[in-house]
């Protein structure tokens, strides 16, 4: 069955060359054969084979087909399908079934896709590793003693090995770009606001974003054109209209795009192997008449720091409401209700979720607050303006989406700020709130893939996804 894109796989359904039901049992198959690697949490066994019988019907009897009939998927657990488990790859989630659906789950559903099941993922989407997940960790396809990335780590896992078409992620400070990158696919996180965040739950809210993870540029721009749009139920969803992601895409030609260089973003510690490789695409690009410029972004040394004051603060108080009472775990053994929520938060969240909920709180407290939290805002604007600034020169910033391959699992669990410096190409996009995708270039020495990592203008999607597509290794 041919697994490389969309429109393929539709016109083998549309044809009647395979029925949806064939689609799914394929699917399914390779997810129950696939081994014990925790990419999926929950599969949608039941649920998928008859929503598969139900396209087929529709089909047979001519009804309207969506813009993703019959589309395989996968949904991050951080996302909400109604009548389905909800855990965040969280003990304090464990047993919490979603009462709704989030808008972009609707969205996909009313286009006609299929979901498959809910991915692994970091607890609450913090992490850079999937390996601070209650669920246990996921390989990385290509060499299994290593990480896949995270926070979308099953996700990522799950396209890459073909165990869904598609998938959803959730990406704060690099969390779709980043697995994407360590797995050798596409991953896109849309400008701030494209997508609405309701039924997501909330990480730091001012930098949360869905994002898609896919094996091609097409795909990709398919699944964004169906979820993005104004929500009434999410305040901060964005009114700009939705754009014809398609005719964007093709709109872009190598020849004269101007893409921006940031010394910045290849400093001396720069894994040898990514810099050859992303240097070694670049220069290709010139070759084929793109301008290459040279950037400079001065403060990106800060961005790792204000990233962390800003989302811990904002992670503190959105994970308040896990208090035993209005959701999931509640500890047995307290004898009062102080000490009812202690046990269950004590009990329930993991090591990382506990180290940000304490950073964030102290970072918010009346003694330090103008001293962190305010001066990381104040970081926050400078980088607001410095890129708008860059990308008034150039058409696209690019750069390495990691500082290095894909790592060992266990490599740098030990030490967090290790870990946070994954992040560091990354987090510039979600800091402004830019659209930022991370492209596969092709493969290292140990034959680990490695990523380009783009970031274009606000509402820019498809002229990003244009230009991933002329990088793109061929697949
Ligand atoms: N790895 C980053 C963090 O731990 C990004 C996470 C994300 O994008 N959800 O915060």
């Amino acid at each position: 069955m041919q697994l490389s894109s969309y429109e393929d796989l539709r016109s083998q359904i549309v044809s009647h060359a395979i029925t949806c039901e064939e689609v799914v049992r394929f699917y399914l198959e390779r997810i129950d054969t696939h081994g014990n690697d925790n990419i999926y949490i929950t599969v949608f066994h039941e649920q998928a084979l008859e929503r598969a019988r139900t396209l087929d019907r529709k089909l047979s009897e001519g009804g309207r087909l969506g813009k993703l009939f019959g589309m395989p998927m996968a949904i991050k657990d951080n996302i909400s399908v109604k009548g389905s488990r909800l855990t965040c790859a969280s003990k304090i989630l464990e047993h919490y079934d979603s009462l709704y659906d989030a808008t972009s789950v609707q969205r996909l559903e009313e286009e006609d896709a299929i979901f498959l099941g809910k991915t692994n993922m970091d607890e609450f989407a913090m992490g850079s590793s999937n390996e601070n997940s209650a669920f246990g960790n996921v390989p990385n396809p290509f060499d299994k003693t290593r990480v896949p990335g995270g926070s979308s780590g099953g996700s990522a896992a799950a396209v890459a090995n073909g165990l869904a078409m598609v998938a959803l992620g959730s990406d704060t400070g690099g969390s779709v770009r980043q697995p994407a990158g360590f797995c050798d696919i596409v991953g896109l996180k849309p400008t701030y606001g494209r997508i609405s965040r309701y039924g997501l739950v909330a990480f730091a809210s001012s930098f949360d974003q869905i994002g898609v993870l896919a094996r091609n540029c097409d795909d990709a721009a398919l699944v964004l054109g169906v979820m993005a749009g104004k929500d009434d139920r999410d305040a901060t969803s964005s009114s700009h209209a939705v754009s014809d992601y398609f005719s964007e895409m093709g709109k872009v030609c190598v020849e004269g795009l101007k893409i921006g260089v940031p010394k910045e973003y290849f400093p001396e510690s720069l894994n040898p192997d990514v810099f050859r490789i992303v240097k070694g695409k670049l220069s290709e690009l010139r070759e084929q008449g793109a301008e290459l410029v040279d950037i400079t972004l001065p403060d990106s040394a800060y961005a790792i720091a204000a990233y962390y004051v800003l989302v811990t603060a904002e992670a503190s108080s959105n994970l308040a409401r896990f208090d035993g009472a209005r959701y999931g775990y509640r500890s047995v053994k307290s004898e009062d209700l102080a000490a009812m929520y202690m046990n269950s938060r004590t009990e329930g969240f993991g090591p990382e979720v506990k180290r940000r909920i304490m950073l964030g709180t102290y970072v918010l407290s009346a003694g330090y607050y103008d001293t962190y939290y305010k001066k990381a805002q104040q970081v926050r604007r400078v980088f607001q303006e410095r890129y708008r600034e860059a990308l008034e020169k150039v058409d696209v910033i690019a750069g390495p989406t990691s500082p290095f391959p894909p790592f060992g699992i266990g490599d740098k669990t030990g030490d967090p700020l290790e870990m946070y410096l994954a992040d560091v190409f990354t987090v510039p996009a979600s800091i402004v709130g830019m659209p930022a995708v991370s492209v596969p270039l092709g493969f290292d020495n140990l034959k680990l893939p490695v990523g380009m990592h783009l970031i274009c203008n606000f509402f820019e999607e498809g002229k990003l996804l244009g230009i991933a597509k002329q990088m793109q290794r061929p697949v």
